[in-house]
C-alpha cells in the first residue's frame, strides 16, 4: 500500500468537514458552517491563510496564540528538517539528551529568578505540573485561582478554571477556591487560613481579555511571600514576547515561583509545554533517586519539540519580536483610541491604556 502524503492530500482535498462530522467532534463543523467560517485552507504563511483559489485571509485568531512567530516560519521548518535528517535518539528515557538541556538554558535566560524546567506537551500539562509542584513543595492542599481564569481543560487545570460553562457536569473537581481577579483583599482573606499552596494567575486573562489593575501582581506577590504561598504565573497565552515583554509578569515588580509556557514555544509545529520554577521547588519534588520519575511524561523533551523551541527562541531574538510587539501594541491602542471618536460602541476603551484597562 505504501504511504504518500502529497497524494493523500490531493485525493481527499476538501473532505475535512465531512470527516469531522462523521468521526470527530461533530459540533465543530456545525459551528463553523453556522458562522460562515467553513473555509478550506490549503496553505499558511506568516500571518495569512490561503484557500484553494489563492484567496488570502488574515489570521487574527492565530491558533489561540500558537503562531507568535507566524505560520510555517522557515527557520523552524529548517530546524525540524535538520532534526529529522540527523536521525537523533529521541525519547530514549534513560539518557540525558542535549536538546532539552539547551532549550532549558535558553528559556531560563529569559526568566531571571527561575532555575529549572520541566518539559511536557501542552499548556494544560504545564499547569498540571505547576499545581502538583506547588502542593508538594509547600505541603499545603489548596490553590487559589481567579474568576474567569482559563488554565486548560484537564481535570487539575479545570479545577482552577473560573468559568462555569467549562466546569459544569465534570464534578467532583479538586476543591480549590476562586477569588475575584484584581482583588487583593480577597486574596489576603484566603491566605490567612494558612492552607494555601499557591495562587495561579494569568497576568492578562485571555478569556474575555482582562488586564489586572496597576500594582495587582506585585501586591499579590508580596502577600503570598509573607504567607509562605507560591505565585504561579500562567504565561501560556501571554508569554514569549506577546505583550511587549518576554513574559507579561515582567511589566511588574514580581518574582514568581513558578511560570508556565506553551503555545508559541512550539514554533507552531510541535506541541510543547514548560513549567519553570525556583530550584528549591524542584529539589523538594525530585528529592531522591527513587523520586526521579515522580512527575514525568513520555513525550516531554522529544527532539522535534526541543528543536522547534530552540529555533523559535532564535527567531524571536533575531527578528526582535518582543520590541515589535510593544511598538505594534502601542500603535494599535492609539488607533483604537482614535476610532472611539467615530464609533461610539468603542467608547469603553477611550482613555484606557494597556496597563489600566481592566476590561472584561
Ligand atoms: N493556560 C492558558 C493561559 C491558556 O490560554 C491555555 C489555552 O488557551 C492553556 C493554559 C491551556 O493550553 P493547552 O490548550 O495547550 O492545553
Amino acid at each position: 500500500m505504501g504511504f504518500d502524503l502529497p497524494s493523500l492530500l490531493s485525493e481527499r482535498n476538501g473532505q475535512g468537514y465531512e470527516l469531522h462530522a462523521r468521526y470527530l467532534n461533530p459540533q465543530r463543523p456545525r459551528m463553523l458552517h453556522a458562522i460562515g467560517f467553513d473555509k478550506v485552507y490549503e496553505r499558511a504563511e506568516g500571518g495569512y491563510l490561503y484557500d484553494g483559489a489563492g484567496v488570502r485571509y488574515a489570521d487574527f485568531l492565530s491558533g489561540f496564540g500558537v503562531f507568535g512567530i507566524g505560520h510555517n516560519h522557515p527557520v523552524v521548518r529548517k530546524a525540524l528538517h535538520d532534526a529529522l535528517d540527523a536521525e537523533l535518539a529521541s525519547m530514549v528515557q534513560f539518557d540525558c539528551a542535549l536538546l532539552p538541556g539547551l532549550l532549558a538554558e535558553r528559556l531560563l535566560a529569559k526568566a531571571p529568578g527561575l532555575d529549572r524546567v520541566y518539559f511536557c506537551n501542552s499548556g494544560t500539562e504545564a499547569v498540571e505540573a505547576a499545581l502538583k509542584f506547588a502542593r508538594y513543595a509547600t505541603g499545603r492542599p489548596r490553590v487559589l485561582y481567579c474568576d474567569h481564569a482559563f488554565h486548560g481543560l484537564t481535570t487539575g487545570s479545570l479545577s482552577v478554571n473560573g468559568a462555569d460553562e467549562f466546569r459544569r457536569g465534570f464534578n467532583p473537581l479538586v476543591p480549590d477556591t476562586a477569588i475575584a481577579f484584581g482583588d487583593l483583599d480577597a486574596l489576603e482573606a484566603e491566605l490567612r487560613k494558612g492552607d494555601v499552596a499557591a495562587f495561579i494567575v494569568e497576568p492578562i486573562q485571555g478569556k474575555g481579555v482582562a488586564v489586572a489593575p496597576p500594582g495587582y501582581l506585585a501586591g499579590a506577590s508580596k502577600l503570598l511571600r509573607e504567607r509562605g504561598a507560591l505565585l504561579i504565573c500562567d504565561e501560556v497565552q501571554t508569554g514569549m514576547g506577546r505583550t511587549g515583554r518576554f513574559f507579561a509578569y515582567q511589566h511588574d515588580d514580581v518574582d514568581p515561583d513558578i511560570v508556565t509556557v506553551a503555545k508559541t514555544l512550539s514554533g507552531g509545529f510541535v506541541p510543547v509545554g514548560a513549567t519553570m520554577a525556583k530550584a528549591w521547588i524542584f529539589e523538594k519534588v525530585y528529592s531522591s533517586m527513587d523520586r526521579v520519575m515522580v512527575h514525568d511524561s513520555t513525550f516531554g523533551s522529544n527532539a522535534a519539540a526541543m528543536a522547534a523551541g530552540l529555533a523559535t527562541l532564535a527567531v524571536i531574538e533575531d527578528e526582535q519580536l518582543v520590541s515589535n510587539a510593544e511598538r505594534t501594541g502601542a500603535v494599535l491602542m492609539q488607533a483604537l483610541r482614535d476610532a472611539t471618536e467615530t464609533y461610539e460602541m468603542l467608547a469603553d476603551v477611550r482613555g484606557r491604556g494597556p496597563a489600566d484597562a481592566h476590561h472584561r
